[in-house]
């Protein structure tokens, strides 16, 4: 394995919780986790499979599954269920904010750095770790489609 990878903060809060949970460290874990923690926004399992074998590295359907559940109770992923849909990301300094769209759930991501320093100002006795936030209206697109069909009725 690459060394820069071994000193990732990633990679040390995966190994302590194997550890502490008494799980095993296989190499697959961890380069599941280093594939996910090299995806920019949120990914599903079957782009995250294509990419996987991209890099000639054969895993199953079932230990992506299995190690995404761990991924997510080490608080290395999020879960999210977009609509009917679930996708994943990487939680981890990932200061990404979601906007969602309820005409036709298209889920359009954004970056919001100074949210942190607003979310933290207001919390007292407590760590925050990662945060995730959906912001629901509708889009352009579909705004635009509601004003076409007013304007016809006219
Ligand atoms: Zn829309």
């Amino acid at each position: 394995m690459e060394s820069n990878l071994i000193e990732s903060p990633f990679f040390s809060i995966l190994k302590e919780y194997l550890k502490e949970n008494k799980l095993r460290c296989t190499p697959e874990r961890f380069k599941i986790l280093n594939m996910i923690y090299s995806i920019e926004g949120s990914f599903d399992i079957d782009t995250l499979l294509k990419y996987m074998e991209e890099k000639k590295f054969r895993v199953s359907r079932a230990t992506i599954y299995n190690t995404i559940t761990l991924l997510i109770n080490a608080n290395l992923v999020t879960h999210h269920i977009f609509g009917n849909k679930s996708r994943y990301e990487k939680s981890l300094n990932n200061e990404k904010s979601h906007l969602i769209c309820t005409k036709c759930a298209r889920v359009t991501e954004i970056t919001t750095p100074n949210l942190r320093e607003t979310i933290t100002s207001d919390i007292k006795k407590f760590h925050l770790t990662h945060y995730s936030l959906y912001i629901y209206g509708v889009c352009s697109k579909c705004h635009q489609a509601a004003r076409r069909r007013r304007q016809r009725k006219k």
